[in-house]
């Protein structure tokens, strides 16, 4: 049984068309004109199937296809299709297609299943318009307080509910999801890395999701005049923190494993002819064992205080945010692959260094993620490119795997 790799080529195409940035990568934000474009495209595919179409607390989509048994716990699979702002074409649409043309596979050809299939999108997987990473999923689960989700704002002051019920997505089932209403979730997702391209493979299985460590530093010095003031006797708040960056990168790479980032650095003044005073920088820190996180974590922070010390600079750090590692099941991570064995592919036990709604979803019931693979790593940018022989080998795992675990 195999999936129908020419109509996964057309729905990437179908979906991308609705985009806001033609020529500039692919934007589509969530509930918005061409999010809700590429929701009825969707919509529309699903009809062919018959199945049950629901839209679900948070507006999120769920498609059921009923198995033999009735209540028995659902087999899920499904992705997301909000984009950030000028991305590519295949983050969150890979593991949506995949599903979509495993969903119709199974239906068309009349698999038998005694377990329901349940293709879901998740609403806003990537921050897209709420700068909120996995918020459909979250909603979905009831990870965020009933009271604190008519709070959440887009950046033109738009609430949730609002864009939400504008675009017409009104839930018809607003129940928390119940993790012992589903037997076992995979979602399949482009890599975001080089790892399994330097291999040459075409399929990844996740193991684990890496936490991830988020703080905010502010470093003071003195600010004073660029030319008045003798080398040695500065207290040059961006020299101490070029310095940390460099520890940074010194510590994290001992490991192997560990990855810690500088993202945003502001500087103040940040004028010409004036010594920066002060600087505020951003550090996102991740590992796929929280032991290991915490104490790169703790010996960065040391290095901190240390490089400040001998600069004569004051500094405080906040945490900003904290997720401990995610431990995928073992159980889906073998079944998958078993599938992939049995059709000759070879795979490769990874890391997720990014997140992804199957974090959530972990909390919930048994789960697995199949990578593909992300030429030259690229990601989140117009280069974003993935090829299609990649996508219908994960496609076809993804449907041995479904069959297996509805039986
Ligand atoms: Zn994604």
């Amino acid at each position: 049984m195999k999936v129908n790799a020419k109509r996964i080529e057309n729905d990437i195409k179908a979906i991308n068309n609705f985009n806001s940035t033609p020529g500039h990568g692919i934007s589509r934000g969530t509930f918005t004109k061409e999010y809700m474009g590429a929701i009825d495209y969707i919509f529309n595919e699903l009809r062919k199937t018959g199945a049950d179409v629901k839209i679900m607390r948070g507006g999120n989509i769920r498609a059921r296809l009923e198995g033999s048994i009735t209540d028995a716990p659902s087999v899920m699979i499904g992705s997301h299709i909000d984009s950030v702002f000028q991305g590519g074409k295949f983050d969150g649409v890979v593991g949506t297609v995949t599903s979509l043309e495993v969903f119709r596979t199974i239906f068309e050809k009349k698999i038998p299943h005694r377990n329901p299939i349940d293709f879901v999108v998740f609403v806003e997987e990537d921050g897209s318009r709420f700068s909120s990473v996995l918020l459909g999923s979250r909603i979905w689960a009831g990870k965020v307080k009933e009271e604190d989700i008519p709070k959440i704002l887009d950046k033109e002051g738009i609430s949730y509910i609002e864009a939400m019920t504008s675009s017409g997505l009104i839930p018809e089932d607003n129940s928390i999801l119940n993790g012992k209403e589903i037997k076992a979730m995979i979602e399949p997702h482009i890599e975001q890395s080089l790892v399994l391209e330097s291999k040459g493979l075409s399929i990844g299985i996740v193991e684990t999701i890496a936490g991830i460590k988020q703080l905010e530093v502010v470093i003071e010095g003195v600010s004073n005049h660029a030319g008045a003031t003798p080398m040695n006797l500065r207290n040059d708040a961006l020299c101490g923190v070029a310095e940390i960056i460099l520890n940074t990168e010194k510590i994290a790479s001992e490991n192997g494993t560990s990855v810690a980032t500088v993202g945003l650095v502001d500087v103040s003044p940040g004028k010409t002819n004036i010594i920066p005073g002060k600087v505020r920088f951003t550090l996102d820190i991740r590992d796929k064992d929280d032991t290991t996180l915490n104490e790169i974590s703790e010996r960065i922070i040391k290095s901190i205080a240390a490089s400040c010390k001998n600069r004569k600079l004051s500094h405080a750090i906040k945490q900003v945010s904290y997720t401990k590692p995610v431990f995928l099941s073992k159980k889906v991570v073998e079944l998958i692959e078993n599938s992939a064995r049995n059709q000759g592919i070879d795979t490769l036990r990874m890391v997720s260094g990014a997140v992804h709604d199957s974090s959530v979803m972990a909390e919930l019931t048994d789960v697995g993620m199949i990578f593909v693979p992300s030429k030259e790593g690229r990601s989140h940018c117009p280069e974003e490119y993935t090829y299609l022989k990649d996508i219908e080998i994960a496609a076809n795992i993804l449907l041995e795997s479904v069959i297996e675990l509805s039986k």
